[in-house]
């Protein structure tokens, strides 16, 4: 087969415009540069606010502003999959994006940032006749451009099964690159990606006759997969998780935190509400504390999720903390605290320390997590170290008095990067190159085979896109270059621990010791 990749690469494109079966661009607005209490709502009275039309310019430093419009669906379209896309606020030459929370009649959807332009509607909202939308905007405190301008307002029909098909013949084609020439899921796989692809009529694009075959084409192809069946067992077990890192202040003040949670979360609730399988962790009892003062409606839905088990709390302290200049007093009372909130809160008795992103890791730290019931910990920063890598990703830290906890690194890498570089991420992308990546620079594939990856925007909130969570989705079918279980971090550091031979790591006075040790049974 010659240019096979290449061929089905550019089809591939095709199909994806093609997902968008129908767009009406929703042109007049109303808006307002300031934040009035209730502009959510659907009878705000708005009269006195400008109008706006698509295109026009808003914005300048840390200003909030509110978008309102009303959208009529068309007969034809009502109960089928539809979306809303926004460009509120893009780079504009600025460093940053315009983040946004959109409400639709009321209730709050989803964030609007540059990775998320499209929230899907929930079922019910599909079948309205009249859409109330109000978008909350924040024009953001970093690298901030003079002016943002409001480009893009749509309502979208979607086609399904040409979305499940594109991220399905994606997944496997971006896996085909992968694998070697001579790997003979390589060529299976390829030759069941081409024979699909033969089954689209592009005589008439997007019209009746191609999505129907679009249909055919991804029923045949995920019968192939199937009958392909799963990734040996003995093959690498990569378990993903939505989520999305936000420190409680950084580039930013602690009054945006809260807001990007609101966004952050309401991203995610409207992802579980699509996708029953998908789940998501967060840390930080602040974050949730605050989210229960400023956003109560949203937070009732998170602790919802909580105890489904579908969204995992974790962490173990009350923030993600520093550990090296705090107190041991202090530190002693982030988990007394933060696990108190989390049992009262929740009933979550937590078990790991979740702390990926802080620049030291006090040799103090087992002993207090043993004394606090953390019997866990992970984290990606000391991977970050420029001369020294550690030469063990899942092992035993042994702190100054003996106390041991089990301890694993997310080793993931960025797409195109070499594992000989030290740097991992908790900002993972469900990309083949990414995940096999993770496998490559992971070191103690001799006694285990299951590691996490963290996915989803990070640094500042976002969280994972619904491209990640359909990817990740196709991933766990795709039979053949890795496997993706979109489940909890906490299981598979679970299960991780029934390894029979350790390594030992310990930090005493922040010098690295090494020693090995080996344990049968
Ligand atoms: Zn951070």
């Amino acid at each position: 087969m010659f240019f096979t990749e290449e061929k089905i690469e550019r089809q591939l494109r095709e199909v994806r415009v093609a997902i968008r079966r129908g767009a009406v661009d929703l042109t007049h607005w109303k808006f307002c540069e300031a934040d009035p209490p209730g502009a959510e709502h659907p009878t705000f009275d708005d009269e006195g606010w400008d109008d706006l039309a698509l295109g026009q310019e808003w914005g300048g430093y840390d200003v909030v502003a509110w978008f309102r419009t009303r959208a009529d669906v068309p007969e034809e379209w009502l109960g089928q999959k539809l979306a809303l896309r926004f460009l509120v606020g893009p780079r504009d030459g600025g460093g940053s994006t315009a983040e946004s929370l959109l409400y639709v009649n009321g209730r709050p959807l989803q964030g609007i940032d540059v990775w998320h332009e499209e929230a899907v509607l929930p079922p019910e909202l599909a079948r309205e006749r009249e859409l109330a939308i109000a978008l909350r905007a924040w024009s953001g405190v970093l690298h901030v451009p003079d002016r943002r301008r409001f480009k893009a307002g749509q309502l979208l029909l979607l086609d399904e099964p040409t979305e499940r098909f594109y991220y399905l013949a994606d997944t496997i084609l971006k896996s085909v690159t992968q694998l070697d020439e001579h790997d003979l899921r390589r060529t299976r796989l390829l030759a069941a990606l081409n024979d699909a692809f033969h089954r689209l009529n592009f005589f008439k694009p997007r019209s009746a006759g191609f999505y129907r075959s679009v249909a055919e084409a991804e029923a045949e192809l995920a019968a192939a997969m199937a009958e392909m069946g799963a990734f040996p067992e003995n093959g690498p077990r990569v378990t993903g998780i939505g989520h999305s890192h936000l420190d409680m202040a950084w580039l930013w003040r602690l009054d945006h935190t809260v807001d990007k949670a609101s966004r952050t979360f309401a991203t995610v609730l409207n992802l579980m509400d699509q996708y029953p399988e998908y789940r998501f962790m967060h840390s930080s009892p602040q974050l949730y504390k605050l989210l229960a003062q400023r956003y109560p409606d949203l937070y009732a839905r998170v602790k919802e999720r909580i105890a489904e088990g579908r969204w995992e709390i974790t962490g173990g302290m009350w923030v993600e903390a520093d550990t090296n200049l705090t107190s041991g007093e202090s530190l002693v009372r982030q988990f007394l605290v933060g696990k108190r909130f989390f049992k009262d809160e929740f009933g979550v008795d937590n078990k790991i320390m979740w702390l990926p992103d802080v620049f030291g890791y006090s040799a103090a730290l087992p002993q207090i997590m043993k004394r606090a019931g953390i019997d866990y910990f992970m984290t990606t920063k000391l991977s970050w170290n420029q001369f020294n890598k550690i030469p063990c990703d899942t092992f035993w830290w042994q702190g100054i008095d003996g106390s041991r906890v089990f301890t694993h690194f997310v080793t993931t890498l960025d797409i195109g990067q070499s594992p000989a570089r030290f740097f991992t991420t908790y900002n993972g992308k469900l990309h083949p190159d990414s995940i096999l990546g993770a496998w490559a620079r992971y070191q103690q594939k001799d006694i285990n085979n299951d590691i996490l990856i963290s996915y989803g925007y990070g640094d500042g909130g976002g969280g994972p896109c619904r491209d990640a969570t359909l990817f990740a989705a196709e991933q766990a079918s795709a039979a053949g270059a890795t496997v993706v279980l979109v489940a909890a971090g906490g299981a598979l550091i679970v299960s991780a621990g029934m390894i029979n031979r350790q390594r030992r790591w310990s930090t005493p006075n922040n010098t690295y010791r090494y020693s090995e040790e080996r344990r049968w049974g």
